[in-house]
């Protein structure tokens, strides 16, 4: 009677064992971003002053609204002196002048004037190949030369998408080569990021798990206005989010959240 017991209690105990093993496992396949409640532990990020000169390096049009659509249109309140760089031309679709066009819609949007807005139209997709990518970096070094930013923004080294990985990759070598500005660094494509993904204006946006202790990770939280305007300027990019490609919608959608989040690189 007695050994009964004690091996059915074994089994109780294996079985528990195995089943919160496997609720675990599950919990962590499921974790790809710091959960929501993690968002007060963020610092904010450093806020533009009329001091500032702020250049945006956006590989593709779409990208500066993304990343970066709230910290522009501060920039812009503050009195800021603004610049957007587009990489390529966006026509990986043949869409070059329907994004450029959108471009300006969403530049004005959030308070730029066209005049704001210069197009390298490196070709879309090819950024990181090496002869136009050694181009692309002469090219940034004469606009960093002209302009005189105070702050640079651009995507991510280490997102996933090959031109967005390529724009970051040149700021941080300019940063390296003795850049007298501040880099600060926004993700686009990475895997299972956003989350969630689609519509969730009222969710913060936090970094992927994988990349949480490769950065300084920052927070900048726009007002309802500012927030509002970014929506409206994700929208003019129609041709991003047509419903043809919910995929790509989705991810747009996805960067209209309670704050937007840079990664700060120093050397
Ligand atoms: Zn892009």
């Amino acid at each position: 009677m007695r050994n009964c017991w004690r091996a059915n209690w074994k089994k109780l105990i294996i079985g528990l064992i195995v089943a919160v093993a496997a609720g675990f496992g599950l919990y962590l396949s499921g974790l790809d971003t710091l959960p929501q409640a993690s968002f007060p532990l963020f610092d904010r990020v450093l806020l533009p002053t009329s001091e500032d000169r702020i250049l945006i390096v956006a590989p593709h049009q779409d990208d500066e609204v993304l990343g970066a659509g709230g910290y522009i249109q501060r920039s812009v309140s503050v009195g800021a002196k603004v610049e957007v760089v587009f990489a390529t031309d966006g026509n990986k679709q043949g869409k070059k002048n329907l994004r450029r066009t959108e471009a300006l819609s969403a530049g004005q949007k959030l308070g730029l004037t066209n005049s704001q807005l210069i197009f390298l139209d490196f070709p879309d997709g090819n950024l990181s190949q090496q002869s136009q990518y050694d181009k692309f970096v002469t090219r940034m070094t004469g606009e960093i030369a002209s302009f005189g930013p105070s702050i640079v923004i651009t995507t991510l080294p280490e997102d996933e998408h090959s031109d967005h990985a390529a724009s970051g990759r040149a700021v941080k070598t300019l940063l390296a080569q003795g850049g007298k500005f501040k880099a600060l660094f926004f993700l686009v494509h990475a895997d299972r990021y956003p989350r969630p993904i689609g519509d969730a204006p009222d969710r913060y946006l936090l970094p992927p798990l994988k990349l949480v202790n490769n950065y300084s990770w920052q927070v900048f939280v726009p007002t309802a206005g500012e927030q509002s305007q970014k929506r409206s300027a994700i929208n003019l990019y129609r041709s991003q989010m047509s419903v043809t490609n919910p995929i790509l919608r989705q991810l747009l959608q996805s960067f209209d959240r309670r704050n937007e989040l840079f990664a700060q690189v120093t050397l």
